[in-house]
């Protein structure tokens, strides 16, 4: 049983629109490259789409009812959005989740130093990453600095046409041929993924006499201290706020239209904007739910959904505990039952079918770019093992909302059997006994610096999404 190219179907009004969300799609990945700055852009948008502040309505105690729009997050890197529809709320929510953090480089604490007149950045890398795709690429920082005056300076550089990237630099072929005779994890180590900053050194006065200690302690490391004085400069940041900052080396520039035909989009960090962008969307656009709709969008998916920012998190349990205390329908057993009887989305990209690579997959039961949304009852590896395993009667409901509103979508698995395998954050909101299916967009070189997906599933996740919030 094959599933029909989505491509094959659209109107000249469905191009249409297809197109115009593709481009603010875009404009969102190549404007948001960190949990930070996608958790502040969709609340700009959820304001803009009259979604208030929880902690407003908490503060005033403000109750809440049928069609009233809230937002909480944490830490400034996980959010949610509430929508609270007509029915009561122990009959359970209609949840997106999605994740908006994507492996990059993370500067490590004590990160800055300087080798043969040359400036460095010391990095940890965040997530499952090939080492090597990440030298010989223009880079962007991104991030903040948390200073002990309480204030906190956010920084983007490399993105502006008139800014300047960073790197990470690769041995030159000539040079390289004990590189090229190791196994590809080896031919870049993680502590070899420094980045390139600077290469001018300060210029000091050639008289020893009239210099300051500090002047003379810079002196030993010239590059090094110009780079630091031009970020005192511009940032009012000393190299000791380096023990308190987040920032993130990601790859520079902008999302692009891929191909002749401009079908597919080459960006960074799809996985997994584009599940999370498309759910904000669909949350946004949803109108007179009847049941409670709900959009969670976490932070440290790719690292195991830990911390104060992850799926694990309380955060969304005691989030949806004020929000039914709001709407007069608090209590813990009230909590247990509504999550109970809700049923989720756990969007994250699925591995699209590469035919450069097509002996990893298996036909029948791989994810195609342009078939639409993809479905997946079950992830894991070895064996299923670590899998969220969607119940046959919720695949059936979700097959029936999708195809009621006319959505294109597939079925798929990771890979062939024992090929790898992975998972997401399904199992952990699915332990409150919740129906919980992974599903998602395909994508092709998942994890590299630059992604691909078809503009086409970009469409189908949208409007299937909004189905399912309506009437899953
Ligand atoms: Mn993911
Ligand atoms: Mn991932």
């Amino acid at each position: 049983m094959e599933r029909k190219n989505a491509w094959k179907s659209y109107t000249p009004d469905q191009l249409d629109q297809l197109e115009d969300l593709a481009a603010g799609y875009i404009d969102f990945i190549s404007q948001n490259k960190t949990e930070r700055e996608c958790a502040a852009a969709a609340i700009r948008q959820a304001e803009a789409a009259g979604y208030q502040p929880l902690s407003q309505a908490i503060q005033e105690g403000r109750a809440l009812s049928e069609g009233d729009k809230v937002w909480a997050h944490t830490h400034g890197k996980a959010l949610i959005l509430v929508h609270v529809g007509s029915r009561p709320m122990t009959d359970g929510f209609n949840i997106l989740g999605a994740h908006i953090d994507s492996p990059r480089l993370d500067l490590k604490q004590n990160p800055l130093y300087e080798s043969k007149d040359m400036a460095l950045l010391d990095t940890h890398y965040y997530g499952g990453i090939k080492k090597y795709q990440w030298v010989a690429t223009p880079l962007a920082l991104h991030g903040v600095v948390a200073k002990t005056d309480g204030t906190t300076v956010p920084v983007v550089v490399g993105e502006d046409a008139s800014d300047p990237v960073f790197c990470v630099t690769d041995i030159l072929p000539h040079l390289g041929y004990a590189q090229m005779e190791k196994p590809a994890g080896k031919i870049i180590e993680g502590e070899d993924l420094d980045l390139l900053v600077g290469g001018r050194p300060m210029v000091f006065a050639d008289d020893e006499g009239d210099l300051t200690d500090e002047q003379k302690e810079a002196q030993k490391a010239p590059v090094k201290a110009f780079c630091l004085q031009l970020l005192q400069g511009k940032y009012g940041i000393s190299e000791e706020d380096f023990l308190s900052a987040e920032l993130e080396v990601v790859p520079a520039g902008r999302a692009r239209e891929l191909g002749f035909d401009r079908s597919m989009v080459l960006g960074y960090g799809q996985d997994d904007r584009v599940c999370a962008y498309t759910s904000l969307l669909a949350q946004l656009a949803v109108k007179n739910p009847r049941k409670t709709a709900v959009t969670v969008l976490v932070d440290k998916e790719e690292i195991g959904s830990v911390g104060a920012s992850g799926m694990e998190s309380l955060f969304f349990e005691n989030t949806m505990a004020e929000v039914m205390e709001l709407a007069g329908q608090g209590g813990l057993l009230n909590l247990r039952r509504a999550l109970a009887a809700s049923s989720m989305l756990s969007s994250d990209v699925s591995a699209g079918l590469d035919p450069l690579y097509a002996s990893v997959f298996e036909d029948k039961n791989a994810a195609y770019l342009g078939r639409g949304l993809v479905f997946n009852k079950y992830t894991g590896a070895r064996g299923k093992s670590g899998s969220n395993d969607a119940s046959a009667e919720f695949v059936a409901r979700v097959r029936r909302v999708m195809d009621d509103a006319g959505i294109a979508f597939q079925t798929a698995e990771l890979g062939k059997v024992d090929a790898g395998g992975g998972g997401t954050i399904a199992f952990i909101p699915a332990r409150y006994d919740m129906d919980v299916i992974d599903s998602g967009v395909p994508v092709l070189s998942m994890h590299a610096p630059w992604e691909v997906t078809s503009k086409a599933d970009i469409y189908e996740a949208r409007k299937g999404y909004e189905a399912f919030l309506l009437n899953a």
